[in-house]
């Protein structure tokens, strides 16, 4: 998390800087902070909070200077406040880094720095390389470029930073290992930095992404140049950028997170796009293609996600099975890669990441790939860290998305595992070629199917002025839906923070059962299907306690309709597909009640959307 920017050219760095700090807030808004060079001076201008209130603390401050770094931060070492944020000067206040990422050792380097007598002023993990770098300085007499290169060889854990120095004013210093970081070249001799490329897109298009313990030296007016730690030179691979600035605007909505959630009908058929014909039966995934057959034969497919995320590989994992026949498990990333898992080359583990930097799901990818198993990513980030380490992968297509409660690349995540589950389940011949055209047919349909339970809005601000005041909430669903009520109930949690439990609705009985009340709102999923009936029951269970139920059936459903307290139809779709749709109410509901209860829905509290930090 945090997000970090920077500039050297010859336009005024603070505006760029601070522009892009708002583009980077949700990576962290715990505090924001600037460190800017002019005539010979390096200012640092910080504050606790989110990047409005270092705008109006900095207004009557000297804030010119043609070159800059920034950063935004979500706190790992010290509190959220003013000493704690970012940049951190050195001791002579010669240097200033913004840093994102953690330095594992950096208690070992602080009590090696006390020993030589420096005394330290926040209690951030970052201060101390900073303090390190300009110790190397002065007892090494190296560059800055030299001393940053130097300091990182020590230090154990992940960063991306940027390191400006008044002492070489027409210079940063920047470098990454497991935190992303993007150089964009102007083509005035400007350089931009950023964690992602949202804060240079209007700038320039030709960017290049740092690898890992790569360290880039950008000097005002000269080439890019690129080293790795060990201090061989790499030549730059510069890309063009395809992200658009529009759709970095929040477009008429109120918030990022409902512009999203209005988004879907056109993000899961961008997510399809070129990839499914239901009128010839073809659906293909290229990025996947010549890993179909492994696919097929592996030992066991292994999904490995975090959050949201693992939510999708869950209604993955019901997709793959029962269409493909292929064996699945679903693994927190967490967990997965501090088990001492069993994994052979015979395995396969795919790992869904919106941001495609999630460090955990990274660490767990190095992990299986090491043991000699086939890694594939399901990303949205184009261009991310996972897109990079894996064999293959499979982008989501879904466009930037800037609230942090993730929606629409939600579904978009489950659109690519259909979409590969239906191709695998074709290849092996699992399905009949009547069921696979006709789920075809249906996937293509549900972008309009969506855009119709969108327009249950009305209704669902109604439902949510009922239950804005519950404390506790209750969601329930069987088979593919129960990750539905999973993800309904974390959204809840995420942006209302009422507390909400997602459970199997025939696991209610083993526990939950005891928390219900009147007071007790209890959300299920009870689509015509399966385990309708059965779902059915547990409404009963639920009414006889006296809670309040708030379902999600299938449109002209009449036997829920007269048990629960408000029903919120859906159109008909195959079974496999309900997750796409039931899923959706569920995001409005918890934005509309968020916003009635006066919550942050872009960025709730203590949050933040690209977890880089373990
Ligand atoms: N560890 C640094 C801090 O707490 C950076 C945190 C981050 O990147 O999330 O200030």
């Amino acid at each position: 998390m945090c997000g970090i920017v920077g500039y050297i050219g010859n336009k005024e760095a603070y505006p760029i800087i601070i522009k892009g700090l708002k583009r980077l807030e949700y990576r962290g808004y715990d505090s924001a902070g600037v460190a800017l060079l002019s005539n010979d001076s390096l200012n640092v201008y910080k504050k606790q909070g989110k990047v409005a209130n270092l705008e109006a603390y900095s207004g009557d401050l000297d804030t010119s200077g043609t070159s800059g770094i920034g950063h935004t931060r979500w706190a790992t070492h010290g509190a959220p406040n003013d000493t704690n944020a970012h940049p951190h000067y050195s001791e002579s206040e010669s240097i200033a880094v913004i840093h994102n990422g953690i330095i594992e050792n950096y208690d070992a380097i602080r009590k090696q720095l006390l020993s030589k007598g420096y005394t330290f002023r926040s209690d951030t993990d970052t201060e101390v390389l900073c303090y390190l770098i300009e110790d190397i300085q002065k007892n090494a007499g190296t560059k800055l470029g030299e001393s940053v290169r130097l300091a990182l060889q020590q230090v154990v854990g992940a960063y991306a930073l940027v390191v400006i120095s008044k002492k070489e004013p027409n210079k940063l210093i920047a470098a990454r290992k497991s935190s992303p970081l993007v150089v964009g070249i102007g083509d005035e001799g400007d350089f931009y930095l950023a964690s992602d490329a949202t804060p240079i897109v209007e700038y320039t298009r030709q960017v290049v992404y740092l690898d890992d313990e790569e360290i880039a030296v950008i000097k005002r007016g000269e080439e890019l140049k690129i080293y790795g730690i060990d201090d061989i030179q790499k030549t730059p691979y510069v890309q063009e950028l395809e992200l658009h600035l529009e759709a970095l605007e929040k477009g008429g909505y109120d918030h990022f997170m409902l512009k999203e959630i209005h988004e879907q009908p056109r993000s899961i058929e961008d997510c399809f796009r070129g990839r499914l014909n239901a009128e010839k039966g073809r659906v293909s995934l290229g990025g996947i293609r010549e890993y179909e057959q492994k696919l097929i034969n592996a030992n066991r497919v292994i999904m490995i996600a975090c959050g949201t995320s693992w939510h999708a590989c869950l209604v993955g994992e019901y997709l793959f099975e029962d269409l493909a026949r292929i064996n699945v498990e679903v693994e927190y990333a967490s967990e997965f890669r501090y088990r001492n898992p069993i994994i052979g080359e015979n395995d396969i583990v795919i790992a869904v990441s919106q941001s495609g930097e999630t460090a955990d799901t990274l660490a767990a990818l190095e992990l299986a790939k090491s043991r000699g198993a086939t890694i594939l990513g399901i990303c949205n980030v184009v261009g991310s860290s996972i897109s990079r380490i894996t064999d293959a992968g499979s982008y989501t297509h879904a466009g930037p998305e800037i609230g942090v409660a993730s929606t629409k690349a939600f579904t978009a995540q489950v659109t690519v595992l259909t979409l590969m589950a239906l191709s695998l389940a074709n290849q092996k011949g699992t399905l009949s070629s009547t069921k696979f055209r006709g789920m075809l047919s249906e996937l293509e349909a549900i972008p309009a199917k969506v855009k119709k339970v969108l327009e249950s809005n009305q209704q669902i601000e109604y439902i949510s002025g009922e239950y804005q005041g519950a404390s506790n909430a209750l969601y329930l669903g069987r088979g593919s839906s129960f990750p539905v009520a999973l993800e309904g109930a974390l959204k809840l949690k995420e942006i209302s923070y009422i507390h909400a439990e997602g459970y199997p609705a025939a696991e209610m009985k083993h526990g939950p059962i005891a928390l219900i009340d009147e007071e007790m709102p209890v959300f299920v999923v009870a689509t015509k299907g399966m385990s309708y009936e059965k779902v059915v029951s547990n409404i009963q269970e639920v009414k006889a306690r006296k809670g309040k139920i708030i379902a999600i059936v299938t449109e002209g459903d009449e036997q829920v309709r007269e048990i629960a307290d408000h029903v919120i139809e859906i159109p008909e779709t195959d079974e496999h597909l309900v997750p796409l749709l039931a899923t959706i109410p569920f995001q409005l509901l918890s934005y509309r009640i968020a916003v009635m209860r006066g919550c942050n829905v872009d960025q709730p509290r203590n949050l933040a959307k690209s977890v880089t930090v373990e």
